[in-house]
């Protein structure tokens, strides 16, 4: 399947966009694309047992994902990343990454990249790289098979551990992320770090996050990354670093291993003043932020005109209503999701 020339005339706006800048004075660089709300995992912190996914209906085809993230690129989006959901359990994904490794020759855009659950980087590592893309995220909380097996509800982590073999073997740099759970990899978390980092891996610590009723009661699994630094700082000693990857992590450099190790703290520190990025679902809702219900319905302007005058005007809209930031808790009065949706929905 290949993508019908419309779509590529649509690259070429009329006149020059203007730069998306919201009203605390952000410029949005950064747009990060749900692609499915399916997943071959169920993470006990991401969704519950019995999930319902979107009839396959609902969802954009491929061609209105690229349509509307080149939106996003004419006006001044330098990085796209692909999430989900799993974005390579989706029928077709390579179609859609082929396409938009475009922008990257043009120059239109610094980064392509995604975030998986590494399930089938052995299929798929090789043609990413070969696409353009340099670096991948991959969701890895724990090493152990029986650990795995519990968070995810049924994944295999040695078939994760091949992928990061095939994505590392065909070249692609390989960032580790892992949700920091109370009572179920906490003591484990110094040995991912050495694990990562003596593969070459940066690795990056996550807070859990209210976002949807996953059946179970957060603050079981919440473990405020300011307890686990002050663990890890037993092992191993944090030397701050100006690093910057455009995401919401802090970094340090572990002296003991070489490795960079980032902290995202959306709990225990607010990191929104620079936020320079907003969340497309697999719908078409733009979301201006991870933790505020308020979105904008891109798929209906996109539908109702071949042209991209509507669509770039509800772009234009929705980023005027950019707030200034997220108000999660998690603490013994608010054990209730903040938000009703998962993060599988908005994509992490
Ligand atoms: N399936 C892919 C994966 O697991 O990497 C991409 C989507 S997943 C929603 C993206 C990231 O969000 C993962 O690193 C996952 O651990 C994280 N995540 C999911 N639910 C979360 C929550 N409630 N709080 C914090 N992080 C969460
Ligand atoms: Fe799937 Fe990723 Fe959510 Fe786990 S965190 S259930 S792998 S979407």
């Amino acid at each position: 399947m290949s993508f019908a020339a419309s779509t590529f005339d649509l690259d070429r706006p009329a006149s020059p966009a203007r730069p998306l800048i919201d009203p605390f004075a952000r410029a949005i660089t950064y747009l990060r694309v749900s692609v499915t709300d399916r997943c071959d995992f169920r993470c006990v912190y991401c969704m519950s047992e019995h999930m319902s996914f979107l009839p396959k209906a609902d969802l954009l085809t491929l061609e209105e994902l690229d349509r509307l993230c080149t939106a996003f690129v004419v006006k001044g989006v330098r990085k796209l990343r692909l999430t989900g959901g799993e974005p390579l359990v989706r029928r077709g994904i390579m179609t859609l990454v082929r396409s938009l490794s475009r922008h990257l020759k043009t120059g239109a855009l610094d980064e392509l990249t995604l975030t998986t659950n590494g399930s089938q980087l052995t299929k798929y590592a090789a043609e990413l790289k070969g696409h353009g893309v340099e670096r991948i995220n991959v969701s890895l909380d724990t090493l152990d098979p029986d650990k795995f097996r519990a968070i995810t509800r049924w994944g295999d982590v040695d078939k994760v551990i091949a992928g990061i073999d095939a994505a590392q073997a065909a070249g692609l740099k390989v960032k580790i992320n892992a949700v920091a759970l109370k009572g179920v990899n906490e003591d484990e978390i110094g040995d991912l770090i050495a694990w990562a980092h003596g593969r070459g891996m940066d690795m990056t610590l996550i807070e859990v996050m209210p976002l949807g009723d996953i059946g179970e009661d957060r603050l079981d699994q919440y473990l405020p990354l300011s307890i686990a630094r002050a663990r890890l700082s037993e092992r191993y000693s944090f030397e701050d670093l100006d690093y910057q990857t455009g995401g919401p992590a802090r970094y340090v450099r572990v002296k003991e291993t070489g490795g960079r190790l980032g902290f995202i703290t959306p709990m225990t520190h607010n990191f929104c003043e620079s936020c320079n990025r907003v969340r497309l679902t697999c719908t078409g809702t733009l979301y201006m932020c991870l933790g505020q219900e308020d979105a904008a319905d891109l798929r209906m302007p996109l539908r109702a005109s071949e042209a991209n005058d509507l669509v770039d005007a509800a772009i234009d809209d929705a980023i005027t209503r950019k707030p200034k930031g997220h108000d999660f808790v998690i603490d013994r009065r608010h054990k209730r999701p903040a938000l009703s949706r998962h993060m599988s929905v908005t994509g992490g």
